[in-house]
């Protein structure tokens, strides 16, 4: 093998590793470009009320459009962005212009907003978000901050600081993801957390039967209403899920079902043909 001219072992030697390494290098090399270079943009998803079927609130979705990628799915770049801690500036403009565009909507409709354990931890984090609303005249109300589970595994006491002096200001923290972490559940008594979004794959499961995702989800619905918490299903992509996870007792719904990820001009054109429909 050492005496090999050097091509056929390294073809020979875990091909798929070396491929995955040069794509994230290289995809890191772009992702350092993408803000100054305007490549990023927002998606809204709606989340809507499980009775009323109305939009409650939309949840920001970053978007890349990538010269050399094309468009790169944000499960895909956001943990490079997190290794590299190019999350934050990318965060940093994500929250910024999530509240802009909030303020285009009618006011009881909230804007849910991702937030990477790396930038919750920085400094300045609270500072950011005071500055985002302070810029965007976005009252503190409407903003719900959504974490994972991931950020009580290192700096929990930071991250938890952190989050408090948000709620202080009057936003809101919603535990995204819920159940695919690794976390115990002692947080959740450090933290008043406004909402549980229920993970997509116990929807999913739910729906196919899985007596043992049912019961999940019925935990979770009970475990949040004694808490005082809200349930939002995730991931919810057809009538009968969505029957399904109302008749549980989720307090909120996003999925497919009810609206794809969309642009902000789609959003706000949602909104004109509800408010059409409720004036006529
Ligand atoms: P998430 O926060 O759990 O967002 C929900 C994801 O589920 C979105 O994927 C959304 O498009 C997708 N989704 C919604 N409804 C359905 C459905 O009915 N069926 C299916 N199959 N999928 C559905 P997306 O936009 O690709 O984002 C993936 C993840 O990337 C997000 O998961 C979030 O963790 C992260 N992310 C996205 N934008 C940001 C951001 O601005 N900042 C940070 N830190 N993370 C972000
Ligand atoms: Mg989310
Ligand atoms: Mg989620
Ligand atoms: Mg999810």
């Amino acid at each position: 093998r050492a005496k090999d001219d050097g091509r056929g072992v390294h073809f020979a030697y875990q091909p798929s590793l070396h491929a995955d390494a040069e794509e994230r290098r290289q995809l890191e090399f772009s992702l350092r470009k993408a803000l100054e270079r305007d490549e990023l943009m927002l998606n809204f998803q709606p989340v809507v009320d499980a009775k009323t079927e109305k939009v409650v609130s939309f949840e920001a979705l970053v978007r890349w459009h990538s010269p050399e990628h094309g468009l790169v799915s944000p499960a895909k770049f956001i943990p490079v962005a997190e290794d590299t801690r190019l999350i934050v500036p990318i965060g940093t403009w994500v929250m910024q212009n999530a509240c802009r565009e909030a303020t285009l909507w009618p006011d009881h409709v909230k804007v849910n907003v991702n937030v990477s354990p790396e930038q919750l931890v920085q400094p300045d984090f609270v500072e950011s978000v005071v500055e985002a609303l302070s810029h965007s005249g976005l009252d503190p109300h409407r903003l719900e901050i959504e974490v994972t589970e991931s950020i009580f595994l290192n700096d929990t006491e930071v991250a938890r600081v952190a989050l408090s002096k948000v709620m202080a200001l009057g936003c809101q923290v919603a535990l995204d993801d819920f159940g695919t972490g690794y976390s115990s559940l002692g947080y959740l008594r450090k933290l008043q957390f406004s909402t549980i979004k229920v993970d997509r794959s116990f929807v999913q499961g739910a729906a196919q039967g899985s007596s043992e995702s049912l019961a999940i989800v019925r935990a979770v619905v009970a475990m949040a209403q004694s808490l005082e918490m809200k349930t939002t299903a995730e991931g919810v992509e057809t009538e009968e899920e969505a029957k399904l996870v109302r008749d549980m007792g989720c307090d909120r719904i996003q999925g497919f079902h009810f609206g794809r990820p969309m642009t902000s001009v789609d959003a706000c054109a949602l909104f004109d043909r509800d408010y059409q429909a409720l004036r006529a």
